[in-house]
């Protein structure tokens, strides 16, 4: 079961995942002399503002994305990146702690996915380009055909081929079908999860995000170049993380509450408050979602002409999803094109890739169970402030603690790497130093 001239490939859902794999293929083939026909199946208008056009992320870009990007010729424009983050500052209810970058050259982008927040329209032209726009032009560039319809059914015609129905639209078969429809569209879903393959879709969270209106000089004046991160103890509240994006700040909350009651919770805590304008209020109509965020992977994500991409087959726990989706997109491309497009190609060339992500993923859910249960204890809190500070007058390579939070924030490394800084001898033994210094009475520092 092989791509041949001719073939024709459908993507289903031209968010990240879906143009990265359009892209990859197109180039591959190219160089294999390949005629392929590659259509993505995209109904949403990305360059709208507001929901409509917005497939609801942080829109943090991490720096190894950017460098991959780069080495595809991916190279964002100027105008899409709003804000170049060069330091996280940790809010916890024991103090504040910034972190640098740990390596001089690493920078995080901050971008909107679609054409802005709700609202923005009255800009005109949009002062930003959206991310999901330009990934569709760059793959529309490169040969694919964009076709504005939302698929509504799938099955097989009598050669196993997939076959797919869209409303008013009519009927098309294809040699192979990339799914790529995100976790955020239950319906979508279930298209897949109806084939013969056994698939079943991935386990998710719920999340929050709201864009704040604050005008552009607030937003350099009160958060910098600055992504805020919070750890407090609010029930409900797993993390959130304030980003400045041009006059907007971006608010992500993760946790079983995620909800406007616990961002407007959020908003009153004293931590928050010195950071907002004076006498600044929630908007009364803010751009905001409740989307679903991927904790764990899909079972049986392939099966003979079809494939699962992105956030619908596996990604990264709580970060890097557009950097996961990048992964897996490359994975597919380089199956179908050099191995075969049968279950048994996918199971021996893709799915080890998936794997590497999922096995680390088990690494990052232990790492936040056990900061669950310790964030709690005002010791554990206070000891990890005081190792980031301490770690601050010393050079980069030193700063084990540092990078590590900078890596889990940022999703630039894996949770493994992550793993060995946290238990770099140096990182233990200041924090236990830490850990007795707190517990002296009289010796703890603000
Ligand atoms: C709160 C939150 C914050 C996040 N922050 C970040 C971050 O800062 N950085 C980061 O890298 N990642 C972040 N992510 C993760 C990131 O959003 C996802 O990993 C990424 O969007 C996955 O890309 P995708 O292409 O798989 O799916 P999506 O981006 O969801 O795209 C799926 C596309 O498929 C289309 N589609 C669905 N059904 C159909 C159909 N039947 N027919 C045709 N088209 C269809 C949809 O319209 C959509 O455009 C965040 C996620 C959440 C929830």
């Amino acid at each position: 079961m092989e791509l041949a001239n001719g073939s024709r490939v459908a993507i289903l859902g031209g968010g990240p995942a879906g143009s990265f794999t359009a892209c990859f293929m197109l180039d591959l083939a190219r160089r294999l002399s390949l005629q392929l026909e590659v259509d993505i199946y995209e109904p949403r208008g990305f360059y709208q503002c507001g929901p409509v056009g917005c497939n609801m992320c942080g829109g943090i870009i991490s720096e190894s994305l950017v460098q991959n990007l780069a080495t595809e010729g991916l190279h964002l424009s100027p105008n899409m990146v709003l804000e170049t983050i060069n330091t996280y500052t940790l809010h916890t209810d024991y103090g504040s702690v910034d972190i640098g970058t740990p390596l001089e050259e690493m920078r995080i982008a901050a971008i909107f996915r679609g054409g802005g927040p709700r609202g923005a329209e009255n800009q005109k032209p949009l002062p930003w380009d959206g991310f999901d726009w330009f990934m569709l032009q760059k793959a529309v560039q490169q040969g694919a055909r964009h076709l504005p319809h939302r698929v509504a059914e799938i099955h097989r015609d009598g050669d196993g081929k997939p076959r797919l129905l869209m409303k008013n639209e009519g009927v098309r078969v294809y040699d192979l079908l990339v799914g790529a429809p995100g976790i955020n569209n239950p319906a979508s879903l279930r298209l897949f999860e109806n084939m013969d393959f056994g698939y079943q879709p991935p386990k998710m969270m719920k999340a929050f995000i709201a864009e704040w209106y604050m005008g552009a000089e607030d937003v350099q004046e009160r958060l910098g170049h600055v992504m805020h991160i919070f750890l407090l103890h609010l029930p409900g509240l797993m993390f959130a993380a304030l980003t400045p994006k041009g006059p907007y700040a971006t608010l992500v909350i993760l946790g079983e509450g995620a909800d406007e009651e616990l961002a407007n919770r959020l908003c009153r805590t004293p931590q928050m408050q010195a950071l907002l304008p004076p006498n600044w209020q929630i908007p009364v109509q803010p751009c905001q979602c409740q989307p679903h965020i991927y904790i764990g992977a899909a079972k049986n994500p392939f099966g003979d002409r079809v494939v699962m991409v992105g956030d619908a087959g596996v990604s990264r726990l709580y970060k890097d999803g557009i950097g996961a989706a990048f992964r897996t997109a490359k994975a597919c491309a380089n199956t179908a094109l050099t191995r075969g497009v049968a279950k048994e190609h996918f199971q021996r060339h893709y799915w080890p890739a998936c794997q590497e992500m999922e096995r680390d993923n088990l690494l990052g859910h232990g790492l936040f169970k056990v900061d669950g249960l310790l964030g709690w204890w005002p010791l554990f809190r206070h000891a990890l402030l005081g190792v980031v500070r301490w770690e601050q007058n010393h050079p980069f390579s030193q700063r084990h603690l540092s990078r590590a939070l900078w890596n889990t924030f940022t999703g630039s490394a894996a949770y493994t790497d992550i793993l060995l800084d946290l238990l770099h001898p140096t990182t233990m033994g200041r924090f236990c130093w830490e850990v007795v210094k707190q517990a002296i009475p009289g010796s703890r520092s603000s």
